[in-house]
């Protein structure tokens, strides 16, 4: 062979670097990397974006995900062991958030799309239901207006995971102006690539103002206020709660301030991927469809095969790397009693993979993965 072995990764993010360091620099010439400034600037974008009411830059979407649930537990007075119906087809992160506030997952069944299915969530409601917790799969909205409409008529919060749903339109919208809250992250291989960072965007104010305090230690002023009011008593700050550390910096914020500008260009692209790779895979590779009505960030195209893990083996081989998104979560230890098993989802979870989807790829990448697949399947 002549040809130098092929190596096409999963994820590979990219970076419009001189903007990125523009950004950077402007914090380290002023002085100021941390929460403020730049934060407050892509909180303020990102609103604007997304239509959302508000919007708290953090450290990653996992801690955005765990303060929805504890602000919404907190302003409705859930109890310990109450219940919110999730996906085990998402990454831990989407439920751990439920555990770590003393709250019990149950899951759900998932449609063809790999989201919550609305038939399973009705059927899994009891009395003890607080909220559903929806995960947007690949950037996908799958059948949210259901749910929306399930948790209006039930009396139950919504939680969106748009973990993958940066930049995702549903007949022209964001998604989530109907949730509760809404949790997008920002971590290295997310479709809007930062190094880790998230933003929480509570559909009530008086939650939003909650989240600024308990993501800096409880304290109720963020520094970039006290800086401006005049230099009078700024060390009287009050601190009414029990807070933690997990709000973001302005050197992530600037990563994302520039991501943000690319975001529309760059989901469109990916888009583009997805139609080359279904143009020639179609009547031949079962794919994960996308529904109706939804411009799709497209974080993933999944395709789901038989024997997954030879395939996977053997287009490891060939120098393709794919995913898995996500192993059903009730096979891990933590989430194995977690009520009926989910058939759809185990089935899922058997058979899926992610393709390669970033900027980088070309048509002929696209090409090469869909032949290679195409003949690893013919021959397992
Ligand atoms: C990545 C991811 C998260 C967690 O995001 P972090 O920013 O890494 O904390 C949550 N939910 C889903 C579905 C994800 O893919």
């Amino acid at each position: 062979m002549t040809a130098t072995k092929k190596n096409i990764q999963l994820f590979v993010p990219t970076f419009r670097v001189d903007e990125c360091l523009e950004e950077i620099r402007e914090c380290l010439e002023k002085g100021w990397t941390g929460l403020g400034f730049k934060t407050l600037d892509l909180e303020e974008r990102w609103k604007e974006y997304t239509g959302l009411p508000h919007a708290h830059y953090l450290n990653s979407a996992t801690a955005g995900l765990r303060y929805a649930v504890k602000l919404l537990k907190q302003k409705h007075g859930w109890s310990d062991g109450d219940e919110i119906i999730s996906t085990p087809i998402t990454f831990v992160s989407t439920n751990h958030a439920i555990l770590y506030e003393d709250m019990r997952v149950v899951f759900a069944d998932v449609d063809h799309f790999g989201c919550l299915d609305p038939d399973s969530v009705e059927a899994a409601i009891t009395p003890n239901t607080r909220a559903v917790m929806f995960v947007g799969l690949g950037g996908n909205t799958g059948q949210y207006d259901r749910i929306v409409q399930i948790c209006r008529e039930r009396g139950l919060q919504l939680i969106l995971d748009a973990a993958h749903m940066a930049g995702t339109r549903l007949r022209g919208v964001t998604p989530g102006q109907e949730a509760d809250a809404v949790v997008y992250s920002f971590q290295a291989v997310k479709n809007l690539p930062t190094a880790d960072s998230g933003m929480v965007c509570f559909q009530d104010g008086d939650l939003d103002k909650l989240v600024r305090q308990l993501s800096w230690l409880g304290i109720d002023k963020d520094t970039f206020t006290r800086s401006q009011s005049g230099g009078v008593y700024k060390w009287y700050y009050d601190v009414p709660s029990l807070g933690f550390k997990d709000h973001g910096n302005s050197i992530m914020a600037s990563m994302g301030l520039v991501q943000l500008r690319y975001l529309d260009q760059d989901n469109a692209y990916r888009r583009q991927l997805a139609t080359w790779y279904e143009g020639a895979l179609s009547g031949e590779v079962d794919f994960v469809p996308v529904a109706e009505g939804c411009e799709s960030s497209r974080h993933l195209f999944q395709v789901r095969v038989p024997r997954r893990d030879e395939v996977l083996m053997a287009l490891n081989g060939a120098g393709v790397f794919p995913g898995v998104h996500y192993r059903d979560n009730s096979e891990f230890t933590m989430y194995a009693n977690q009520g009926k098993p989910c058939e759809r989802a185990r089935s899922f979870s058997d058979s899926v993979i992610s393709l390669p989807m970033h900027l980088r790829l070309t048509r002929a990448d696209v090409m090469f993965v869909c032949e290679t697949l195409k003949q690893v399947l013919a021959v397992h």
